[in-house]
């Protein structure tokens, strides 16, 4: 028998572009589910994906969803997984914030509890208001607990503002 993971971590994905190759927004997350297997993660659940509409200036509506993915990756080792998916996926760290992505994974809540560095914040600081992230957390860790409010992702997801 294999040993259990060290973590599991809860991520985010969105999608606002079209990749090449690959096709549209739910392609690219599907895609994006493989790559993280690829990548040595365990993907123990995927949410269905929904579509959002955009942050910021752009037009595009985004895909989004969740998956709980396990592994023996720390938090900054898993930042850095999940951005090296990221770039291979095209996506560029320069210019405006909400510029078009092709692919955007954040760290949302983690087994470990909280990680406070200044480049990694979990529970990822915005996640509490966005019902793109919390509906599709909910259908895959309803009871995962956030830290910080003690509120399971199913509460938040009850409390937050339906047309954030
Ligand atoms: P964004 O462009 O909004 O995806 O932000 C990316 C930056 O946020 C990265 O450079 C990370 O260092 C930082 N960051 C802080 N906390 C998190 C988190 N929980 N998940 C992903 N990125 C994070």
């Amino acid at each position: 028998m294999t040993e259990a993971s060290a973590h599991r971590y809860l991520i985010a994905l969105g999608s606002n572009q079209r990749l090449p190759g690959v096709g549209r927004p739910r392609a690219v997350l599907d895609a994006a589910v493989a790559a993280l297997a690829e990548g040595g993660w365990q993907v123990e659940a995927v949410s269905r994906w929904i579509e959002s509409r955009p942050l910021g200036p752009s037009l595009r509506r985004y895909a989004n969803g969740a998956a709980l993915i396990a592994g023996d990756l720390d938090p900054p080792e898993a930042l850095e997984s999940l951005q090296a998916i990221e770039r291979s996926f095209g996506r560029e760290r320069r210019g405006q914030r909400w510029r078009s992505r092709t692919l955007d994974l954040d760290i949302v809540l983690w087994s470990g509890g909280a990680w406070h560095s200044p480049d990694l914040a979990i529970p990822h600081p915005a996640f509490r208001e966005r019902r793109f992230v919390l509906g599709p957390a909910e259908q895959i860790v309803p009871q995962w607990r956030d830290p910080v409010t003690r509120l399971t992702v199913r509460q938040l997801s009850w409390r937050a503002d339906p047309c954030a």
